[in-house]
């Protein structure tokens, strides 16, 4: 794998940092341990990944694709990236992302973007598009991302790769430096089902760094990968949901999740068309939400604690502050920080942020609605294929529609995942079909998904 990425990354550029040593290292640990007759770690012992460079790591940078952090070597492990470490699961290096994951091609990282190795013109999704094209490119089998309102599943889709957000609160916060506290979930990235399932495993499960982490064992999903892999879904209820089509869609994605959707009815399944009403307000909750949090968040980037500090002409405290975060920050970043801090000022809090949260029970009411008829709904993950570098870079709510399928299971907790569902007559790229399973019922995706697969 270090071979192939000395041999593509040069153009996919997957990757802002690559750790051979520490990588080769990590491999004759895992070789001596074996060799000395020590069971393996976990069934992945020995396996390179490729980590996003939102997760501390105490001897590689972390820059989540910001400038703010250029140079930063954390004094810390997250709780991710050192349970893939004690699991012997070899860290190639970490992978290129929107600043501190805000946007949906990769193309706002400080560091220059990420091409989509189908279509080097095209974006790889985002945020998380240098872990999903790491797996198109074979540069890694293994990736991590973090999905706050689609940052796995659609690079995931865009890739031809397995994306998934695991539910809220069952794979750990600690150390995956703070976007949407109440919406950032790190989760697997793979180009099977079953692999996303073994990684899923190492990953999840509580951790008492994590007030938010959920105290419960993790869900069964290698079994349920393993289980679906019989290609049986005799008994299993599927929704579809009816808001995601329609206007915004390319027929081409439309009609490979039909045959999708045809082929799940083929596996046995029992599919039923069901109403969300209000996943059609998800999108602007979110982008409410969303910033909110960020600005509260990205407040701790003051040019004193981390990384970046511009003196140069500032003669106090807040001025040092203000010449940092000018320089440090993206256009993307400036933009949220300035909506959210808006939304939550004093006077409007209630009309906007209060308002979001609203409409946030609302779809979670959907959802328990819907999973009161069905075990899982499935969706397009995306409304588009990948689209060209550039095209929306101008266009902010061009951009935002990308996770116009994703964003529900964000604001709702649940578990969601893209598994590839084949070419897009339109353009020949692929197309991801989402599945979505309540909370702390991972599983069930993941049977219907390797089934599917
Ligand atoms: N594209 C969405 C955004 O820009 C989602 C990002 C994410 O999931 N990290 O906010």
């Amino acid at each position: 794998h270090l071979g192939r990425i000395e041999q593509v990354d040069g153009t996919v550029h997957a990757f802002l940092h690559v750790d051979t040593d520490g990588a080769l290292e990590a491999a004759r640990r895992v070789d001596e341990a074996l060799a000395a007759g020590e069971p393996p770690a976990s069934p992945l012992a020995g396996v390179p990944l490729a980590l996003k460079d939102v997760f501390t790591t105490s001897d590689m940078p972390t820059t989540c694709g910001s400038k703010m952090l250029a140079g930063w070597i954390p004094p810390y492990d997250a709780t991710v990236t050192r349970r893939l470490r004690e699991a012997g699961i070899v860290i190639l290096g970490k992978t290129n992302m929107d600043e501190f994951a805000m946007g949906s091609s990769t193309e706002n990282s400080a560091y220059g973007p990420t091409r989509n190795p189908w279509d080097l013109d095209r974006i790889p999704g985002g945020s998380g598009g240098g872990s999903s094209a790491s797996l198109a490119a074979f540069e890694a089998p293994l990736a991590i991302g973090t999905d706050t309102g689609g940052s796995i599943r659609q690079p995931g889709a865009v890739t031809g790769t397995v994306g998934v957000k695991p539910t809220y609160g069952g794979v750990s916060r600690y150390g995956l430096v703070a976007f949407s506290s109440s919406l950032d979930q790190g989760g697997p990235c793979a180009r099977t089902v079953l692999d996303a399932a073994l990684l899923h495993e190492v990953i999840g499960g509580h951790d008492p760094l994590d007030s938010t982490s959920i105290d419960a064992p993790v869900p069964p999903v290698v079994a349920a990968a393993r289980e679906g892999a019989s290609g049986d879904l005799t008994g299993v209820r599927v929704g579809v949901v009816r808001e995601f089509s329609g206007e915004g869609y390319q027929p081409g994605v439309l009609a490979a999740f039909q045959r999708a959707v045809e082929q799940l009815g083929r596996l046995g399944a029992e599919v039923v068309e069901v109403s969300c009403p209000h996943f059609d307000y998800a999108l602007p909750a979110y982008y409410l939400i969303a910033p909110s949090e960020c600005s509260s968040n990205l407040a701790r980037f003051d040019g004193m604690r981390y990384g970046l500090r511009s003196r140069e002409n500032g003669h106090s405290a807040e001025e040092v502050m203000s010449l940092t975060r000018e320089a440090g920050f993206g256009p993307e970043v400036k933009r949220r920080i300035m909506l959210g801090t808006y939304a939550l000022s004093a006077g409007y809090y209630d009309a906007y942020y209060g308002q979001a949260q609203k409409v946030r029970t609302l779809i979670v009411r959907d959802f328990e609605a819907a999973f009161d008829r069905v075990d899982v709904l499935v969706a397009p993950t995306t409304p588009t294929t990948a689209f060209r570098i550039g095209e929306r870079v101008d266009d902010p709510m061009a951009m935002y529609l990308a996770d116009l399928c994703t964003i529900p299971a964000n604001l709702a907790g649940n578990a969601a995942l893209s598994v590839p569902c084949g070419l897009s007559e339109d353009d020949g790229l692929p197309v991801g079909l989402q599945v979505m399973a309540p909370a702390m019922e991972d599983h069930r995706m993941y049977r219907v998904a390797a089934a599917y697969q």
